[in-house]
């Protein structure tokens, strides 16, 4: 709206000033040819405030359409200034400015900024723009200018010159109408299109005003200088609304091939074709044949120089997409992801290192199949959705099955983009996938821990509601024995005591096992957790066959632990040596030994041992070997994690058949009397084991 409120006052500000200077041609020339030139300089005015926008090719057609404008109005003053000096003659040299500043926005055309900025080929682009300039120079100087200094007669200057004006305004509105129409579909459409409408405008009001001219009824500051004034004006919208630059215009990829190679190299050869073969067929005599001769070898000569140009412009263009082209390659090649690129008919054309190493097909196999034999048969059928998703959305992303050529498959979260081609149309799809093999894994072992722990709650509270009855047993039997004569015969009444000590002592180190820990440290034997430990698990190693073996250095080993947490890291090594071992025999010693300034203790099995590529990796929290739902992977970091904590060590021993694991604790020095054991009774089963107790 604006922008027609100001076209509204400048078409009636310029006719007002044409009507009130009506007695006076001279000014009222000036006066016009000086607002036109204003409204000229304005188009110019503006592409170059807003050049910063404009990137690649966009801003090369705004550059050359600025230019055209600007030799346009050198055109002009230079008209007005022969006019008021000297009316004789309307071919001068001004006029080649204003012929060559209306063909600028034809010229500009070539750029083809609709398909997008083209960064990288905008030099090799600029040489073209420049050589058809230079070609339409040419053709002015040889069909205008020539002519325009020949004795009269020689030929007809001012017809050619309306004849070729009026061509080239066709030609500029052809060529903004057909952009228009290819860029229907890009934000360039309404800028080519109101480009196109003010020349079309112009066009038609062109040959009025022409008709005008030869009829010698045109005068400036008419009606009939709109042919002028509603072309600028539209260009001036057009460049103020113009699209800046984005990245999103920056997608199509630079052309090629042989139609772009023709009309770079057109120049070149329409010059020659134009200049000699006219001296033949339309003869202007001496000595305008011989300007024409030099015109013609002069402009063949820049052309060639031109193309040399554009050739080098070009060469180095492909260095540097080569160059980018590599690293962008190395890239794809180094990454872990699985890369896959295939064409629109679902062929493939690149798979990745990774890719390839990941399904076990060689490239060459790669290239006979297709994204169904890669896959597991359920997820074949998803590959037409997969497809349809990419075309309407630009993206899909889930999960496939992957199959191997050795046949075992493999999960991957995966993300397939469309790449289109120029016309718009998908050329390629790029897949990149990831393997969440281990993932999936991790999860299953975080829900398997959260369970355990959630058995942790549970167990604790049971065992504390046992224990509370068993104590009772406990009590009644003691006082049941008590009641019997001494020297009765032995009573079952013993075993039930024994045996229900024993199911007390196991409940106390259940509940030892899942009692949440506490910061604080107290003196404790390492000898008596050692003990506890095994007890635990005595009669479940017992009835799988596996001999257990306490070896114990004599004497208490104090240190200042958590009792419970490291009973816990030392059952978590028996629970280990235990799954490690043969189902229907194995051996495991539990040792412990004083050492400089440290207590030890190992834990060593007769089991399969730990392969030298594990060693690194048992420590890791959620690694293991077992199956899913058997080990969480957790036990060993957990209780390096609580090992640590109580300034003490826990590593891997050198054994000569199965594991070995060494716990060292720091030894506590202050000297205090003994803890009196307190299963220490005759009667107390865990006496009775000791050394090689089964
Ligand atoms: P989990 O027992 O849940 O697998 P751990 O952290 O306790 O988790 O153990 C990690 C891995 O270390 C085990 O999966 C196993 O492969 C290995 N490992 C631990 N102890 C032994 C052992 N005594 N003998 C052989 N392998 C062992």
């Amino acid at each position: 709206m604006p922008y027609l409120i100001f076209g509204v006052l400048y078409i009636a500000g310029y006719l007002g000033a044409g009507v009130l200077l009506s007695a006076h041609p001279i000014a009222r020339m000036v006066v016009a040819n000086t607002l036109l030139f204003a409204l000229a300089s304005g188009v110019a005015v503006v592409v170059l405030r807003r050049r910063h926008e404009w990137e690649g090719t966009h801003r090369l057609f705004w550059d050359a359409f600025a230019a055209g404008m600007a030799m346009w109005c050198i055109g002009q003053i230079g008209f007005t200034i022969s006019a008021v000096t000297d009316h004789r003659n309307w071919v001068q040299w001004h006029t080649m400015f204003s012929l060559g500043g209306g063909i600028g926005p034809t010229v500009a055309l070539l750029a083809m900024p609709h398909l997008g900025p083209r960064k990288s080929s905008a030099w090799a682009v600029g040489v073209d723009l420049i050589s058809y300039a230079m070609l339409v120079g040419f053709i002015y100087a040889y069909f205008i200018m020539v002519p325009s200094v020949l004795p009269a007669g020689a030929g007809s200057p001012q017809r050619t010159l309306l004849t070729l004006v009026q061509v080239q305004r066709l030609l500029l509105f052809a060529g903004l109408g057909l952009s228009a129409w290819f860029a229907r579909n890009t934000a360039w459409r309404a800028t080519l299109a109101w480009l196109a409408a003010g020349a079309g405008v112009g066009y038609v009001l062109r040959l009025i005003t022409s008709a005008a001219i030869s009829s010698n009824r045109y005068t400036e500051g008419s009606l009939y200088d709109l042919a002028w004034i509603v072309p600028f004006l539209c260009y001036l919208w057009a460049a103020q609304e113009a699209p800046a630059t984005s990245d999103e215009s920056n997608r199509f990829p630079p052309r090629r091939g042989w139609r772009d190679a023709a009309l770079s190299s057109a120049p070149v050869f329409l010059i020659p074709a134009i200049g000699f073969g006219l001296l033949k067929v339309q003869p202007l005599g001496d000595p305008g044949d011989s300007f024409r001769l030099l015109l013609t070898v002069l402009a063949m000569i820049a052309g060639l120089g031109l193309l040399t140009l554009r050739l080098s412009a070009q060469s180095g263009e492909l260095q540097r997409a080569d160059a980018r082209l590599r690293l962008l390659a190395a890239a794809t090649e180094q990454t872990a992801d699985l890369i896959l690129i295939s064409r629109a008919d679902g062929r493939f054309e690149h798979a990745n290192d990774a890719c390839i190493q990941a399904l076990g097909y060689t490239r060459e196999e790669l290239a006979r199949m297709s994204m169904a034999d890669l896959l597991e048969p359920g997820f074949g059928g998803m590959i037409k959705d997969v497809a349809s998703e990419v075309r309407e959305k630009g993206a899909w992303r889930g999960t496939l099955l992957h199959r191997r050529k050795d046949g075992s498959k493999f999960p991957v979260s995966s993300t397939v983009v469309a790449l289109r081609g120029p016309d718009e149309g998908i050329a390629h799809f790029v897949g990149v996938q990831r393997d969440i093999t281990e993932e999936l894994k991790l999860r299953d072992q975080l829900v398997h821990s959260e369970r355990l722990s959630a058995i942790g709650e549970l167990v604790a509270g049971v065992a504390h509601e046992i224990n509370n009855p068993l104590q009772t047993i406990i009590g009644s039997v003691e006082l049941m024995i008590e009641d019997q004569a001494p020297d009765g015969p032995p009573n079952s009444l013993e075993l039930v005591r024994q045996e229900a000590w024993r199911a007390g002592q196991i409940v106390r180190n259940l509940l030892a096992f899942v009692r949440r820990s506490s910061p604080h440290r107290l003196e404790a034997d390492l000898n008596q957790i050692a003990r506890a430990a095994a007890q635990l698990r005595e009669h479940q190693l017992a009835l799988r066959n596996v001999v257990l073996t306490l070896d114990l250095q004599s004497g208490a080993l104090p240190v200042l632990v958590n009792r419970e947490e490291i009973q816990q890291v030392v059952l978590n090594l028996v629970l280990n040596a235990e799954h490690a071992m043969d189902e229907s025999h194995g051996a495991i010693t539990i040792r412990t030994r004083s050492l400089a300034g440290v207590h030890a203790l190992q834990v060593v099995d007769s089991g399969p041992g730990i392969s030298a590529e594990l060693r690194g990796r048992i420590f890791e929290p959620f690694f293991t070997t077992k199956d899913v739902g058997k080990g969480t992977g957790l036990g060993l970091s957990i209780a390096l994690g609580i090992v640590t904590a109580h300034g003490g060590a826990l590593e891997l021993c050198d054994a000569d058949k199965g594991a070995c694991f060494q716990l060292t604790l720091p030894a506590h020095t202050v000297v205090t009397p003994p803890e009196p054991e307190t299963h220490s009774t005759p009667s107390e089963p865990a006496a009775a084991a000791g050394h090689g107790r089964r």
